[in-house]
Formats: C-alpha cells, sequence, structure tokens
C-alpha cells in the first residue's frame, strides 16, 4: 500500500471549505454524478473513434446507493474507469490543487462576489462536505489495467492500493458524517437528484440497500426505472418535436396545468452553443407575471433557476430551460456579467423571441391578438428594460380600443397630424368619459395596469409628436360656438362656485358636443401623471404627491337644458341644482368622499319627494 501526502500546502483546507459551503452542500452529488457522466461520454467517444472495445451490448449507467447501516453513499458508474497514474494525477494532484485554488481565489472576496454559480469547479473535491471519509474503486477500459482504490478520511493524507473490482468503471464511496445524515434518506437524495441530474446523458437509478423491491399487482417485481430524461426535449432537434410534446414538457418542468400559449426552441451550434425552449406562459393577472421561471443548464446538468447574469432579465417573466454548455461557470458572478459570451447569448434569445413575435403578428394576427393580454406586460418590460428589443418589437405593439379591437400605434393615429392617444385607465370609472367618447365618435384605447403608466412615457420619449391623455383630461371636440355670451357664462361660473362652496374651483363654459352631459371634470394629464409618479415611488415621496393638487376643471355644457335653465330659477333651487350637477359630474369622475356622499344621498331624496 502506498502512502501520500495531499499536495496542498497550507493548512488542513477541509474543514474551512466545508464550512463555506454549508449553504449549499447538495451539489456534492451533482459534481459526482455529473462526473461520471463525464466518465461515460468519454468512454462513448473513444469508442467511437475506435480507442475502445466495447460489448455489443453494453448499457451505460449511473448508479447511486444508499447504504444505510453503512452510512454509505455511493456514486458507481461503468465509464471510462482510472488507472493509478491518473487518480495520482487527477484525483490527488489535479483536483486537490484545484480545489486549493478555487479557495485561494476566493477567500478573501466577500461572500456576494464569491457566489460562484452553484460551485462549480469545485468539482471531485465537493465529495467531503457531507463525508467523514472518501473511498474510490476504479478500473480503467485501457487492456491490462489494474484496479486501484484510493481512500482519504478528510485529513492531509491519503492510501492507494490495488483492489479486486472487477468492472470497469469508477465507484465512489462516501461515509457520511454525522452532521449531513440526511444524505442517507431516500427522500433527500432523490430530490436532489432530480432537481440537479433530470436531464443528464446518462441513465441513472437510485437503489436503497435492504428495501424490498416494488412489486406490481400479480407480485412481480417492477423492473426500477431511471430517474432521469437521458434526452431532454430542448436536445432534440425542432422539426422533431410536436407540439404535445412541447407541452408536456411544459407541464412537466414548471407543474403548470395551464397550457402555454407558444414556444420558442432555442437551437444553435455556430458561432457558440445553446440549446432549450423559452415559454410564454398564460397569465391573467399583473402579478402573476412575475412567476417566471427560467432554468439553467450545463451539458444537461442543471445549474440554477433565474441566472441574470446569462438570461436578459425581462425574459425572466417567461418560462424555460436555457442549456449552455459552453458558459464559464466556475467563475464569479460579477464576471459572468461582464463576459462576451454571455452578452452574445444574451443579445441571441432576445433576437430569437421578437422573430417569433414579428412571426406571429404577420402570419397569425388573429392568435397575436388573443394573446395580447397575456404577453403584452412582457412585451412592453422587455422594450423598456432593452433599447433593441424595442426597436425590434415597436411595431407590433398593439392596443386594445374601445370596441375590442386591437390596433398598433400607427392603425389608430390613421395619418392624424395630431397624434394624440386617449386611452382609458378604468373601464368603470370612467364609463362615463367613455359614453361621451363614443357618441361624439371619437376612440381611445385601454391600458389599465400599472405598467401601462410607465410605458406611456416611454413610448411618448421614443415615438416625436405622440401624447398620452386619459379620457378624462380634455375636451376633444366641442360643436359649434356657445349660445351663451361672455357675460351670461361668468354668470353661470359664479353661481357653480358659490354652490359648492369653493372661489377657486376652475370652471369652464363650453358647447359640448353630447347635449344630454350637463357637466364634466376634467383634470390635466400632466398634474395626474406626476402625482401618480410620486406615488408609485413610495412612502419617501407621499408628501410630493400631496404637493401636487389635483388640477381639475369643471366643464359646464352651455348646451344642455338643465344648464341653460339655471339662470331662470329661484334661488334655493338653483343652489340644488348646481351642487347636484356638479356631484353627478364628479360621481363619474372618482368615488365621492364620505361626506359629500351623505350629502348627495340626501339631496336626492329630496328631490325625489318632488316627485311624489
Ligand atoms: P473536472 O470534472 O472539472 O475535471 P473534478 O475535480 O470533478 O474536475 O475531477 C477531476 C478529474 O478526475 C476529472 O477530470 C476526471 O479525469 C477524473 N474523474 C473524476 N471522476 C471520475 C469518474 N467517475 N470516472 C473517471 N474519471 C473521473
Amino acid at each position: 500500500m502506498a502512502k501520500g501526502n495531499i499536495s496542498v500546502n497550507s493548512e488542513n483546507i477541509f474543514p474551512v471549505i466545508k464550512k463555506w459551503l454549508y449553504s449549499d452542500k447538495d451539489i456534492f452529488l451533482r459534481e459526482l454524478v455529473s462526473n461520471a457522466c463525464d466518465a461515460v461520454t468519454k468512454l462513448k467517444k473513444l469508442a467511437g473513434i475506435g480507442e475502445a472495445k466495447l460489448d455489443d451490448n453494453e448499457q451505460f449507467r449511473i448508479d447511486v446507493i444508499i447504504d444505510k447501516d453503512k452510512k454509505q453513499l455511493i456514486v458507481e458508474d461503468n465509464g471510462i474507469g482510472m488507472t493509478k497514474e491518473e487518480v495520482e494525477k487527477y484525483i490527488t494532484d489535479i483536483a486537490f490543487s484545484g480545489a486549493a485554488d478555487f479557495l485561494e481565489k476566493y477567500k478573501d472576496k466577500d461572500d456576494k462576489d464569491a457566489q460562484i454559480i452553484g460551485h462549480f469547479g469545485l468539482g471531485f473535491y465537493s465529495a467531503f462536505m457531507p463525508s467523514e471519509k472518501v473511498e474510490i474503486e476504479t478500473l480503467s477500459y485501457q487492456e491490462g489495467a489494474k484496479a486501484v482504490k484510493w481512500s482519504c478520511d478528510g485529513g492531509m493524507t491519503y492510501e492507494i492500493d490495488e483492489c479486486d473490482k472487477n468492472t470497469r468503471g469508477t465507484k465512489i464511496t462516501l461515509t457520511i458524517a454525522e452532521d449531513s445524515k440526511e444524505f442517507l434518506e431516500e427522500y433527500t437524495v432523490r430530490s436532489v437528484l432530480t432537481k440537479y441530474c433530470a436531464f443528464i446523458p446518462v441513465e441513472i437509478y437510485l437503489t436503497v440497500v435492504g428495501k424490498e423491491p416494488e412489486k406490481d399487482k400479480d407480485g412481480n417485481e417492477i423492473q426500477p426505472s431511471p430517474i432521469n430524461d437521458t434526452t431532454p426535449l430542448w436536445m432534440k432537434a425542432p422539426k422533431d418535436c410536436t407540439d404535445e410534446e412541447y407541452k408536456q414538457f411544459y407541464t412537466k418542468v414548471f407543474a403548470d396545468f395551464n397550457e402555454p400559449l407558444f414556444w420558442i426552441h432555442l437551437n444553435v451550434d455556430f458561432p457558440f452553443n445553446l440549446k432549450g425552449i423559452l415559454y410564454f406562459p398564460k397569465i391573467n393577472h399583473e402579478f402573476a407575471a412575475n412567476e417566471g421561471q427560467i432554468k439553467l443548464f450545463n451539458n444537461q446538468v442543471f445549474v440554477a433557476d433565474n441566472v441574470k447574469e446569462v438570461i436578459p432579465e425581462f425574459l425572466m417573466l417567461l418560462k424555460g430551460v436555457i442549456d449552455c454548455p459552453d458558459l464559464p461557470l466556475n467563475v464569479s458572478r460579477s464576471f459572468l456579467q461582464n463576459d462576451g459570451y454571455v452578452k452574445k447569448i444574451s443579445a441571441h434569445i432576445t433576437k430569437k423571441v421578437a422573430d417569433k413575435l414579428k412571426e406571429i403578428y404577420t402570419k397569425q394576427r388573429e392568435d397575436y391578438n388573443r394573446y395580447w393580454e397575456d404577453i403584452n406586460v412582457f412585451i412592453k418590460y422587455g422594450c423598456m428594460r432593452d433599447e433593441k428589443f424595442y426597436e425590434k418589437v415597436k411595431d407590433f405593439i398593439i392596443y386594445k380600443n374601445l370596441d375590442g379591437k386591437y390596433l398598433t400605434l400607427t392603425e389608430y393615429l390613421d395619418g392624424k397630424d395630431k397624434k394624440d392617444v386617449f386611452y382609458v385607465s378604468d373601464e368603470n370609472l370612467q364609463s362615463q368619459y367613455i359614453n361621451m367618447f363614443r357618441s361624439q365618435g371619437l376612440d381611445a384605447v385601454i391600458l389599465p395596469t400599472m405598467m401601462d403608466t410607465h410605458f406611456i412615457s416611454f413610448i411618448e420619449m421614443k415615438e416625436e409628436g405622440v401624447k398620452f391623455k386619459r379620457i378624462d383630461s380634455s375636451v376633444e371636440e366641442t360643436s359649434s360656438e356657445s349660445t351663451l355670451s361672455d357675460e351670461e357664462k361668468t354668470k353661470l361660473t359664479d353661481e357653480f362656485k358659490a354652490a359648492v362652496g369653493d372661489d377657486k374651483l376652475k370652471i369652464e363654459v363650453q358647447a359640448l358636443k353630447n347635449e344630454e352631459t350637463p357637466a364634466i371634470i376634467l383634470l390635466s394629464e400632466e398634474s395626474r401623471r406626476m402625482k401618480e409618479m410620486y406615488r408609485s415611488y413610495g412612502q419617501q415621496f407621499a408628501g410630493m404627491s400631496d404637493m401636487f393638487k389635483d388640477e381639475f376643471t369643471l366643464v359646464l355644457n352651455s348646451e344642455n337644458k338643465l344648464i341653460k335653465s339655471i339662470d331662470g330659477m329661484d334661488g334655493e333651487n338653483r343652489k340644488t341644482l348646481c351642487e347636484h350637477i356638479y356631484d353627478l359630474a364628479m360621481l363619474c369622475h372618482k368615488p365621492l368622499s364620505p361626506e359629500q356622499m351623505t350629502k348627495f344621498v340626501e339631496r336626492s331624496n329630496k328631490l325625489m319627494e318632488k316627485l311624489i
């Protein structure tokens, strides 16, 4: 037997790294299983070029075995195996010095920067995280190779010797430490494997020593099935995938039983490698949009969810899987953020998404309209986050109008010189204005979400001359000149100021096209937006929002019967009518305060009494 010292020159680093990686200890299993998977892939490659001989019915597999009595967790493969020299070189020297480098590089950094994605690059070394002892038994594929056993109990020395393993491949036996006993539970091991290894390309079987094999209803043993899917849908060519498969994959991976609207299959080999499927989920509600999930894979091994350094932020609203085999994952997050390769991936994904939207918009406009309610938050957010995305999709941004039709900005403006876009933010509250708009033959678009308030400012910035005006912010068309003289107008105005008890009230008298409406309230677009903006900034700006008084104007319709009759009425009735007209106009604009409402109801009751 040979003994040796691990060639790491510092003091014992095991306790340090163990403690440091405590938060996600479970990655050790991903590392060991992906090493096992690499071992199989390497052997297949060698066989492919005639450098290794395989049996005709060679079945490659990885076994994960739990032996609770012996406190062992075993990962075994029938891949390439290692010779004694290779163990000494790759395990003792390289893997260990790799780990030492890793530690050296990151030990002084603060935690945030040292957040290496899932601690890739730690490799074999991570086996020590949950273990008090690690053993490797391995037999190389090379003819005449002798099996070797290497073991190390987490100190600075290891032992290496020949052993009697007679099957090709590598068996790694971890003796699980007292503080990591959860890794002897089937449930834990299965969940870790399902999390990281659900799609790796070699079949994985989980066995629990001593557990009765499952039987079917006839008492026959059920053949164990692998826990993973070795050929996930994203690895297939898009032309070989059916809609049904895409939907099934979506339900399985995201546990979302709503059908996705549509999807994009990314499949690039050159100039970089990128595969994946992005789904546009069905969303019925503005906030649900935040629940997207993009799973990042590296050669079919799961890395992490929503890695914002790789995936453009706005795509996080989607659901999908992305496999980037060439991603340098053994680096810090801040490095990734600035990596050119990552930028290219990001740009490519953005382009593909824009292309897909264009395709649906041009070829299936009906479907596109139908999807709009679900995808608009994503598109609007994307436009605001990414200039290039906006440039690509700007012609496919549509707006729902008062008749429920979907129009582009160009369609809405219909060649008009004045690029005013009227909009409704709350169909119920603004229904009276909608009625007036309709009766005047005017159209407006419906923009009900918080996102829309930001989005319209964005579009105004981008599209010269375009101005969004809420439907209650101005009167678009008046009929001919008012039938009232200036003197009569002033009198009427004073009458209302006195009745409402506010001599600063802004009042205009206009000849509105719709004669049925006695009065409306208009609210200046600018001051309202300013107020909303401060309010959306949150608590510390709440005071600022109060500084902007509601700049509303009471517009009296000189052509309305009631308004016309005010002048001839006696004092008390005149006051009542003015108050009531004012309250009704207010009521169509926003909810009344409790006091205003009480007065309004009292007055209404009195008016009804007159009917008796
Ligand atoms: P990496 O996999 O990133 O190279 P590791 O520390 O995980 O780093 O592994 C070091 C080396 O040990 C591998 O490159 C490989 O040569 C060898 N190795 C590890 N596990 C196995 C295995 N199951 N079968 C064959 N070789 C292995």
